[in-house]
């Protein structure tokens, strides 16, 4: 799986633990097939993300991902989402995090969410999403605001 640079800084997000130990409910990542794939390989004890409990790939001494190299797609992207309509995905961030809520209106934010579309619409990025866009969701749109539609040229 491609490497993204992180959005957020890990010291603010160590502090907010909306993500990974979901103790807000902000935001739950899925697996996409392509990852379910690489995590049996490798032996990884695996059962779908989905419970507000935290995920069961989180350290709980040191707050550490045990996955980090290999951790899903949306991880890496968060608090940025692809979200699913009919014939595509849209780039979005999402509004519950309080990061973005932060720095929204940032030159850092600008330029960051400029280079992510440029990264998304290339290879190996696009082929990954063209293959597995229907596995992305459909989140309310009252958290959301949008970036870039179409992001695989289909619309
Ligand atoms: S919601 Fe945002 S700031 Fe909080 S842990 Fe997740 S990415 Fe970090
Ligand atoms: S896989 Fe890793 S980064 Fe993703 S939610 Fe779980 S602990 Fe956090």
């Amino acid at each position: 799986m491609f490497e993204i640079k992180p959005y957020v800084d890990s010291k603010f997000c160590l502090e907010c633990k909306g993500c990974c130990l979901f103790m807000k409910e902000k935001w739950l990542p899925h697996l996409l097939e392509d990852e379910k794939k690489l995590l049996e390989k490798d032996r990884i004890k695996l059962k779908e993300i989905n419970n507000t409990d935290g995920c069961e790939f989180l350290n709980r001494k040191n707050h550490l991902c045990c996955i980090y190299g290999q951790r899903p797609f949306e991880c890496r992207l968060y608090p940025f989402l692809l979200v699913r309509n009919e014939k595509t995905l849209d780039l979005v961030v999402h509004l519950a995090c309080p990061f973005i809520m932060d720095s929204r209106e940032s030159e850092y934010f600008k330029t960051y969410s400029s280079e992510l579309v440029s990264f998304l619409k290339k290879s190996p990025a696009v082929d990954l999403l063209k293959k597995e866009y229907k596995a992305f969701r459909v989140y309310p749109e009252a958290e959301l605001f949008k970036i870039e539609s179409d992001i695989l040229g289909k619309g």
